[in-house]
């Protein structure tokens, strides 16, 4: 049963291997069993032929781990879907992957910004909403202020918001029940709530930035343990002290990965290699084969369904960083690299009204980065899952194959789909390795 379910999930999720980054979260402790392991004979090949795909394969001694394994990344760079892209101005970075974080209740994560020396930035959240309603009409709203909708809108969307916290509240992470929402999605949930265009389209905007998908793809199961496992709704969604979009780093996100590659033993990372098969030999060795502004905006018609202002005053970069997710963004996607900018524009143009929307078209640099287009990525910002999945793999998510362990954040019981969530699911992931060294050293 193990077996079948594993080779499943398989399919189902992303197949990585315990990867560099989080295997550097090994602690000296590990060390001593490396060591002695090291004194046992292992076996160690490597071959590599001239087609496109350099073919790499190595015997890895019962697992992956720091000393032994060779890290693979299938891209060219280190921080998986951290990107930071510096700006042909030269004013620091802008960030087209992960950009915030909070250094309370995502403690690991700010903890590694930390050790690097980098310095973080509250997200600013002066200024100005600007909100574009299924009719088109464009509000402008002050902090804290309502959106001017119907009373039966407000209505459904405070019944909705509740249920959604409440069913997400009794989830105990770490031991899912059996859920019938597993068999809705949070369309079919929506509809059902009643929820009609405004407030449907409302709760869509917000799935589609948590998720970057339609509600109609999404289980409500897997949304409600999505929640929990980052607190809350209010807490997801929120630029405030608590919230998950509380700060940035100046220097990007991706420098966090750059710092721990320098960590890395010279040689010990493999990039452009992604891993196109595993195969047990025995229970103890595998084959690994590798091929070689003071304004944000949210619309709930628009191509770009929200935005921030991700200026770092003290490095005088200005910039708005926009996110064109889900359905929208598949059919932006292949349009053609002008007409995505020109889209882009005129609906910022629109949104901000005529005082400010001449200076739309002065923008002095625009860098776009289509995840949904990374063939190792597949979209953002994380692995998610439609209905009837969850109920099925919830325990085996994170169960060991063989000699092979299973990390990465959508692996992670609290900030699943986040970096701080990546790198709990690495510790916990070096946790397992650790234990098997120690039992294989004993035996
Ligand atoms: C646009 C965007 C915005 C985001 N915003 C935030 C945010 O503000 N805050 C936050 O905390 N998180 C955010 N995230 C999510 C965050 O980036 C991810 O949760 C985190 O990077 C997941 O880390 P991971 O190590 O699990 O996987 P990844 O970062 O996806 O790394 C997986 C690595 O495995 C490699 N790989 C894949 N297949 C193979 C293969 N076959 N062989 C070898 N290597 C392979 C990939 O190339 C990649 O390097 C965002 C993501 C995106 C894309």
């Amino acid at each position: 049963m193990q077996d079948s379910n594993t080779q499943n999930r398989t399919s189902e999720f992303d197949f990585r291997i315990l990867m560099w980054d989080k295997m550097k979260m090994i602690s000296e402790e590990t060390s001593e069993a490396v060591k002695a392991l090291r004194k046992r004979e292992y076996g160690h090949s490597y071959t590599s032929s001239d087609d496109s795909c350099s073919k790499v394969s190595f015997l890895l001694y019962q697992t992956l781990c720091l000393s032994q394994l060779l890290p693979q990344l299938a891209k060219d760079r280190v921080g998986g879907k951290t990107l930071s892209q510096p700006l042909a101005s030269g004013k620091e970075v802008v960030d087209l992957g992960a950009a915030w974080l909070n250094e309370v209740t995502q403690p690991k994560i700010f903890a590694l910004a930390k050790k690097y020396g980098y310095e973080t930035v509250v997200q600013t959240s002066k200024g100005d909403g600007i909100v574009e309603d299924t009719s088109g009409n464009i509000q402008r709203v002050a902090q804290d202020q309502l959106l001017n909708l119907s009373p039966a809108t407000l209505q459904a969307m405070g019944m909705i918001t509740s249920i959604l916290e409440t069913e997400a509240a009794k989830l105990d992470l770490r031991d899912l029940p059996i859920s019938p929402f597993d068999k809705l999605t949070v369309s079919d949930f929506l509809k059902q709530k009643g929820a009609v265009e405004d407030a449907y389209t409302y709760f869509e905007t917000i799935v589609k930035g948590l998720l970057g998908i339609d509600a109609i793809e999404l289980s409500l199961f897997f949304y409600l343990d999505y929640i929990q496992s980052g607190g809350s709704l209010g807490e997801l969604m929120s630029e405030r002290s608590d919230g998950a979009q509380y700060q940035r780093l100046r220097q990007g996100m991706q420098s966090i990965f750059r710092g721990m590659a320098g960590d890395l033993q010279p040689g010990s990372l493999f990039l452009e290699s992604p891993v196109s098969h595993i195969q047990h030999e025995n229970s103890s060795t595998c084959t690994v084969t590798t091929q070689k502004g003071k304004i944000s905006f949210v619309s709930l018609t628009g191509v770009v369904s929200f935005s921030y202002d991700t200026s770092v005053e003290a490095d005088g970069q200005y910039s708005i960083t926009c996110f064109i997710v889900g359905g929208t963004g598949r059919k932006w996607s292949v349009l053609s690299p002008t007409k995505r900018r020109q889209t882009v524009l005129n609906q910022i143009t629109a949104m901000v009204g005529d005082e400010h929307g001449h200076r739309v078209y002065e923008t002095e640099e625009i860098i776009e980065d289509e995840w949904i287009k990374e063939q190792w990525r597949k979209g953002a910002p994380s692995p998610v899952m439609g209905p009837n999945l969850l109920n099925k793999y919830a325990d085996v998510l994170r169960a060991p194959c063989g000699s092979l362990h299973f990390v990465g954040t959508e692996t992670a019981y609290e900030w699943k789909g986040y970096m701080d969530g990546a790198i709990s699911a690495g510790a916990r992931g070096a946790g397992e390795v650790i234990d098997a060294l120690r039992k294989s050293a004993a035996r």
